[in-house]
């Protein structure tokens, strides 16, 4: 390990090429002001336009440049995870490329490592430059999760943040699937603070994260911190079933006691729609655990790499004859 490499920034990157060029000369300026050896980590997450081009055309000119490419999209939670894999800084930052995380903000977390915290994530106070109903459901998200775990996971902030090497050791040895990074960052403990920001607009571009991978993210979140969701099947089902038992007895009295016939079946009906809908719904809950215990179970590699420059670890290479 060339070890007198203190930083290491880890960039995950998916169909960036738009601002990558940008991102890259942000960060190095940045990066060049801290008069310490450090490198950029560049995690190409199956990119399908001219973005690995662009970083390869870095690499070129500055050795500190360094590329990891997957074999395809396997999500930015795992690019994450890669990049600290192969990392070698005695500091990791993550940070995203379309310049919404501030790369100046940095140096502030650096001295905050300096002054002895293990982890220094990045609090947005604002979030610029993003819709209502991603701001909405962001907000909400965080304080579901963080009502229904007992693990402090700290809200508003993304992946952007600062780890001690020792974090990220600590980090590696979790082998889960469905990872959910900042949460883990949680559970691993260490002192932990936070420095405040107004998160930017995209510089330019789309965002690489549809609504599809919001709900699987926030699932993730949820799933691997908390037993809730499950938990309340539990509540939900006892309550049910005796409110029931009380209704059907009800029924059943004032048919005997008085002369009054037993309701209607629109009632009938729409007690089975309600009772199928929540079965239904409980039974998804339990889907989503037993779908990521099969992911676990199979136990397959997080990511495959296609290919790696700049790495002192090596991918296993097969030779291509054609
Ligand atoms: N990203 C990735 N793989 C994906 C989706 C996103 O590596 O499948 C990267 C993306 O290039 C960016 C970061 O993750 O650097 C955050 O994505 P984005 O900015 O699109 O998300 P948003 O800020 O809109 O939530
Ligand atoms: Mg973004």
């Amino acid at each position: 390990m060339d070890t007198d490499i203190r930083y290491s920034i880890v960039i995950p990157v998916y169909n960036e090429e738009t601002v990558i060029d940008h991102t890259y000369r942000r960060l190095k300026k940045v990066m060049d002001s801290t008069r310490e050896p450090y490198e950029l980590i560049f995690v190409n997450d199956g990119s399908n336009d001219h973005t690995i081009a662009l970083i390869k055309g870095f690499r070129d000119q500055d050795d500190a440049v360094k590329l990891i490419s997957f074999s395809r999209n396997f999500g930015h939670q795992i690019a994450i995870t890669a990049g600290m894999d192969y990392s070698v800084g005695a500091a990791v930052v993550v940070i995203d490329a379309d310049l919404q995380d501030p790369p100046e903000l940095i140096l502030e977390m650096i001295a905050k490592w300096k002054e002895g915290y293990y982890v220094v994530y990045a609090k947005r106070t604002k979030r610029k430059g993003e819709t209502f109903f991603k701001k909405q459901t962001a907000s909400l998200f965080y304080r579901i999760l963080s009502a229904s775990t007992d693990i402090e996971i700290p809200t508003d902030t993304g992946d952007f943040r600062l780890l001690d090497r020792r974090v990220c050791e600590e980090l590696k040895r979790l082998p889960e699937k469905n990872r959910y990074v900042r949460g883990l960052v949680s559970w691993v403990g260490f002192r932990q603070t936070a420095v405040e920001y107004e998160r930017d607009e995209r510089l330019a571009g789309e965002t690489k994260y549809p609504l599809n991978k919001m709900i699987k993210l926030s699932l993730d979140g949820l799933t691997s911190f908390s037993f809730k969701p499950i938990r309340m099947a539990d509540y939900i089902g006892a309550v049910l079933f005796f409110s029931g038992l009380i209704y059907l007895a009800d029924m059943l009295l004032t048919a005997i006691f008085t002369a009054s016939a037993i309701a209607g079946w629109n009632l009938v009906i729409a007690m089975q729609l309600v009772l199928t809908g929540i079965l239904l719904t409980m039974m998804g809950i339990i889907g989503e655990y037993i779908g990521r215990i099969y992911d676990e179970a199979r136990n397959r590699p997080l990511y495959i790499v296609s290919e790696c420059y700049g790495m002192v670890r090596k991918e296993r290479k097969v030779k291509r004859v054609v």
